[in-house]
Parts: structure tokens; sequence; C-alpha cells
């Protein structure tokens, strides 16, 4: 990797500059973290399974009409992506009451919601990425109004189609986490795509039958069982866990 012009390192990717102007290489580690990096720990090969996830999941989204920055998938734990500029939101898709909400609200997890919610988070660790309204992202220029509707009509479209998606290999999809991004070489930069990664490091899957957990949660609730949690879900999806290492 020491070829490679790092640009940032976060906690569960690195990025690089990419080999042509406008790209980077998203590079993916075994580093898991939780609770505003409070828990730090590894999944052995999750590196591995998320790229291909990813890869997947991006070209599945791509063909049903939602830009993304993925290019392709360069090695095990790399892939080629158009550069954007990062919007600082979590935008996260709930349809089923998990984690935050169930505690902020006093919910069950579990309780199915009659409809589908989208909300954000501004990402900010030193803030601990708090909850943010849409007024508030509007008044602070955080992104503009067409920038927040086209983010909002693409995670609701995701959502339908990952939905169904998941179900078709037993896995409910109980929420998740996108980030967008301006392309930079988009026209006057002002081209909104889907960036980051989509995996069970930040969604939220449950096997139909069981019940039983197949995401990040193992980790963040010490349940065990995680790295064969990941490969079942990649197992499902078809992906090959042939490895280059
Ligand atoms: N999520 C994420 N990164 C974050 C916060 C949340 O990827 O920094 C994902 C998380 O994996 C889940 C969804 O967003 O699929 C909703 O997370 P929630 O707000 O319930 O927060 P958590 O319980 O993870 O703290």
């Amino acid at each position: 990797m020491s070829d490679k012009e790092m640009l940032y390192e976060g906690k569960a990717k690195i990025l690089y500059k990419g080999p042509r102007p406008d790209t980077i290489i998203q590079y993916f580690k075994d580093d898991a973290t939780a609770f505003n990096n409070v828990k730090k720990g590894t999944i052995t090969g999750k590196g591995i399974i998320n790229n291909k996830i990813t890869e997947l999941v991006m070209t599945r989204l791509s063909e049903i009409g939602i830009p993304t920055h993925f290019i392709e998938r360069l090695s095990d734990r790399e892939q080629l992506c158009h550069e954007v500029q990062i919007i600082p939101l979590e935008v996260i898709a709930r349809n089923t009451v998990a984690g935050s909400m169930a505690k902020k609200f006093g919910l069950e997890e579990g309780l199915k919601l009659p409809r589908p919610i989208i909300e954000f988070s501004l990402k900010d660790d030193d803030l601990g990425d708090p909850l943010i309204a849409e007024n508030h992202i509007l008044a602070l220029e955080i992104a503009a109004e067409d920038e927040l509707i086209e983010i909002m009509e693409m995670t609701a479209k995701v959502n339908d189609f990952l939905r169904g998606f998941f179900a078709g290999i037993g896995l409910e999809l109980i929420d998740f986490k996108l980030e967008f991004g301006r392309l930079t070489d988009g026209e006057d930069g002002h081209f909104i795509v889907l960036a980051d990664e989509f995996s069970p490091d930040n969604c939220r899957l449950w096997d139909f039958k069981t019940r039983e957990k197949m995401d990040k949660d193992r980790f963040r609730r010490d349940l065990g069982g995680e790295v064969e949690a990941y490969q079942e879900v990649a197992r499902r999806l078809g992906v090959s866990l042939e490895t280059e290492e």
C-alpha cells in the first residue's frame, strides 16, 4: 500500500488517491468500532467481506438507476470509486424499530413501523453524531433543498429495493445508514451520488426464521459469532469469499 497516497484514515476504511484524476481507492479494514469509538476490536476478514458485499449492492443499485460512486473492485480489500465531497450526514432508513430509536423513544426492538422512516444525523464524532432535522440541514446549509429532496428520494428507492433483495435471501432489512456525496467532476459540482459502503457494518439484518442478528450488533452487544454472521450474509448473497490473501 506504500505506493499510494493516503487521503484519510477512518474507523473501518482508508482512502487513497486513485490512479486517475477524480478517483479514490477505498481500502476495507478488519477494524470494528462501536459507540462512537469507545468499543474497539477486529472482525477477522470483515474488510474482504464488506468490500465484496458493497460491490454487489452498489452494482445492483446502479442497475435500478441509483447513481453511485462505485467504479470497480480492484482486489480483496480495495475498490475504485469516483471522488466525492461527502455531505456530512448519516442518512438512516428504518423499517423496524431497533438501536437508538428503541432507546430514544422507549420502544421495543422489533416493532414493525407502518411506514419507513428516513432520518438524519450530523456526521460529527466530537458531537456524537446528533440527530438533525431537515430544517437544521437547510438553515445550516449542510445541503441545499434540491439536494435534500434527491437524497430522500434515493434513500426511499434504495430501501424499497433492498428490502425485497434481502427478503429474497431470508433476511429482514431492519434499518441502514447511507452517505451521499457531490461528485467533484460533476457539472458545477452538484451531482449527488450514493457513496461510502453498504455492508453488515451499517445495516441491521435479522434472519426471518430464527430472528438472529446477522450484522454489527453481534459485535456491539458482545453476542459472538460476528465473523460467521458476516460470512453467512455473503454466502446467501452468492458472494465468493475466496481470497488472494
Ligand atoms: N449506523 C451506522 N453508523 C453510525 C450509526 C448508525 O452505520 O454511526 C447504522 C447502524 O448500523 C444501523 C442504523 O445506522 O443499521 C441505525 O443505527 P441507530 O441509529 O439505531 O444507532 P446505533 O444503535 O447503531 O447506535
